[in-house]
């Protein structure tokens, strides 16, 4: 079923070399690579299909509009949404992120209230909030973490207050790895009639994700880190949410008709998506979802569990090994320093041997600072990942341990 080399052979970047060395790449949780089914479906839409979608009544147009409505419900599919009208195109997980706290603040709150994140969120969502705090006076709590990085529930509960209008939380941490019981964080929320937008930046590419089963009111993802093209990304929001909301930015698509005098919206989804879309781009995201689908996300999710063990049970052989994150239940995202030596240092000197890791604070620098350093070196696994590399990670490791 799961035939790692043929997997492997789709992703022709997986072959090059790096300095010399093969190519190990482990930076999955910043982008992944692309599959040729991908690429290819990009460049023959360029080729034979490309035209501006929803205004032409010529054929190549009316051909592109039905290849990107079409990815539209490969997304709603994917996820479960009950219908394509609460499938938002955006950029990216930010752009989606901003979307919501724009539109969401601007209708939902009024001064003084309140929004719940946790300690570990992805500077994406923390900084929406923080400009809405700026422009509009509404306040951010904070849900605090262990040690082993499990957000602590029983604190989340005591910050509910009749201030509190949404909850916005990561499913999975960039940096520990942990994966957070959002269901049933989300059942607590609606316990007091808040909603929830759950990151599923971190999630999407790892495990199946159904919106409905979870009750998310909003979910949103980011191509590029599901195998898909950059710049194309997904808001999934309740139909009855996204009605409320007001448009996020004005132009063509968004609206249903135009004067001077008053100008009317359009219908969902196209009320959020104003100008031309990357409708090449939701191409490149269908056709990756497909391919994932194709390999099945429980298929994916216990490969990448059983290596994720392997490499933590590696990994913690090595004298001086601190790794951050020990929660239960945890993705494939190694976080770590060795003994004194300096995250960048270390990815430094991995780089050289072939190995792509991250360093550096991850955009999450209060969780940073919740565990009193500076940065780590990250290794993030994705579905082409192999034992061969862990063990090509370990023993890179150990070789600048011994320089230092
Ligand atoms: N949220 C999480 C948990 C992430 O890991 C990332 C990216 O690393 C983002 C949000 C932002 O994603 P993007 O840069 O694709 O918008």
């Amino acid at each position: 079923m799961y035939d790692i080399q043929q997997i492997r052979a789709d992703f022709p970047i997986l072959g090059r070399t790096v300095y010399g060395k093969p190519l190990v790449y482990l930076d999955n949780g910043a982008t992944t690579q692309k599959p040729r089914q991908v690429v290819e479906a990009i460049t023959n839409e360029y080729y034979n299909t490309n035209a501006n979608v929803h205004r032409g009544v010529h054929f190549l147009s009316q051909q592109a509009t039905e290849l990107h409505e079409a990815s539209r419900e490969t997304v709603r599919k994917f996820i479960n949404a009950r219908s394509t009208a609460e499938i938002v195109f955006t950029r990216g997980t930010t752009e989606s992120i901003n979307l919501l706290a724009a539109t969401f603040c601007q209708s939902q709150m009024q001064e003084g209230d309140e929004v719940i994140v946790s300690t570990m969120e992805h500077h994406s969502n923390i900084v929406p909030w923080q400009l809405q705090a700026m422009q509009r006076g509404i306040r951010l709590r904070v849900i605090s973490m262990d040690d082993a990085g499990n957000l602590l529930t029983d604190e989340y509960e005591r910050l509910f207050s009749p201030r509190t209008k949404l909850v916005s939380i990561a499913h999975v941490s960039n940096v520990l790895g942990t994966v957070n019981p959002v269901r049933q964080m989300i059942a607590t929320a609606h316990a007091h009639g808040v909603p929830v937008l759950v990151d599923g930046a971190q999630s999407i590419p790892h495990m199946p994700v159904d919106v409905q089963e979870l009750d998310a009111d909003f979910y949103v993802f980011s191509g590029h880190k599901v195998y898909g093209p950059t710049g194309v990304g997904v808001l999934y929001g309740k139909e009855a949410w996204l009605d409320k909301l007001p448009p996020y930015q004005g132009g063509g698509e968004m609206i249903q008709h135009v004067s001077f005098e008053r100008t009317t919206f359009n219908e969902l989804p196209f009320k959020f998506e104003a100008g031309t879309p990357d409708y090449i781009g939701t191409t490149g995201l269908a056709r990756a979802l497909d391919y994932v689908s194709a390999l099945g996300m429980d298929n994916i999710a216990a490969y990448e569990h059983e290596l994720t063990e392997y490499a933590l049970q590696r990994l913690e052989e090595i004298p001086g090994m601190r790794i951050f994150g020990q929660a239960k239940e945890r993705g494939g995202v190694i976080s770590f320093l060795v003994g004194h030596i300096h995250h960048f240092d270390m990815g430094t000197l991995l780089d050289r041997l072939g190995i792509a890791v991250r360093t550096g604070h991850h955009c999450a620098q209060p969780l940073m600072t919740r565990l009193g350093i500076e940065g780590t070196v990250r290794a993030s696994f994705g579905l082409y990942n192999t034992r061969e590399e862990v063990d090509a990670l370990v023993a890179g490791i150990e070789r600048v341990s011994k320089m230092f």
